[in-house]
């Protein structure tokens, strides 16, 4: 067996894959994909500085982003299609840990782990090893939230900061959108375990998160109903023990999507609605985007690796 890949894709010490709700039961030890479009050989499609989170993640320093290819959550507006899909290159263990150690070098705020679902074995294990050769900088793990309690509880004392979306409270919309009714349910059960992990947002004297929670809603055009619902959950639920990331930035797909709502950016004064709705909640720790971010440019650039999965 190559070093970067593993006998227990599953998580569980089987090589059965049930590392999250969809559930598949392929061996990806034995080169098989489930829905995440992976076997169990990790793959990156981007290792950098990455400058587009939150303040206090990004810092000025930059966080450093590993962009893991494949996704088990396939939403059809999905902001980042061409990694979803599967572009990027094999990485090694040992490798994925030699490049967090070189982003830590770098200067890099921290370790952000984005779309890792779906390698967490592997990515525990090659965490094992940068920390046992000097990596100190908090983990982030930047997440859909379509994740299962067995899989987070691998993260428990590995992971200090959770990044996750709460993408939608409607099941229909999650079906329609994501293939995954059971989404909002998945998704609230997630991060109660994700805030219990990690507890208070704790930041350093220069306001850099070291260890919290964020939880990210994206505003889809035309469904400001789910959105308010989103942040009304989130702070009748967790209050003061979360950041909440409202975001601006939906950018419609180069091919029109059969649902109309879709097509288009979100609009200025929706935008502004939804903050207004969030004020008016008592939410006090919030970030909102200014200005237009739904550019393509806002979307990081992933030629650099453009080899296509098998
Ligand atoms: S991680 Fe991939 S193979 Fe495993 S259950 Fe999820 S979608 Fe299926």
């Amino acid at each position: 067996m190559e070093d970067n890949m593993i006998g227990n894709a599953g998580g569980d010490g089987s090589s059965v894959c049930r590392l999250c709700p969809r559930n598949c039961g392929v061996d990806r030890a034995d080169g098989k994909k489930g829905i995440c479009g992976c076997d169990a050989t990790v793959r990156v499609a981007r290792i950098a500085l990455h400058f587009w989170e939150e303040p206090c993640i990004s810092g000025e320093a930059g966080s450093g982003a590993v962009f893991f290819s494949g996704c088990p959550l396939h939403c059809i507006f999905c902001q980042n299609r061409r990694i979803s899909g599967g572009a990027g290159r094999e990485i090694g263990i040992r490798e994925l840990a030699e490049s967090f150690l070189s982003l830590q070098a770098q200067g890099a705020a921290n370790i952000n782990l984005v779309t890792p679902t779906h390698f967490v074995p592997q990515i525990c294990e090659a965490l094992r090893i940068a920390k046992a050769e000097g990596l100190v900088l908090p983990i982030v793990y930047n997440t859909s939230s379509y994740e299962t309690a067995e899989t987070l509880d691998l993260l428990n004392g590995m992971v200090d900061i959770y990044l996750p979306d709460l993408k939608y409270t409607d099941g229909v919309l999650a079906e329609r959108y994501s293939h995954a009714k059971d989404y909002p349910e998945v998704a609230k059960a997630a991060l109660d375990v994700m805030v219990n992990q990690v507890g208070k947002p704790v930041f350093d004297d220069n306001g850099m998160m070291k260890k919290g929670v964020i939880v990210r809603h994206l505003a889809l055009p035309g469904h400001g109903r789910d959105s308010r619902e989103a942040l009304r959950y989130l702070w009748e639920h967790f209050g003061n023990r979360i950041y909440v990331s409202i975001m601006n930035q939906y950018t419609p797909p180069k091919q029109d999507l059969r649902y109309p709502n879709l097509n288009r950016k979100l609009s200025e004064q929706a935008y502004d609605r939804l903050v207004s709705y969030a004020i008016s909640l008592g939410m006090e720790q919030a970030f909102v985007q200014e200005g237009d971010t739904a550019e393509e440019s806002f979307i990081p650039d992933f030629d650099l690796m453009p080899e296509k999965i098998r």
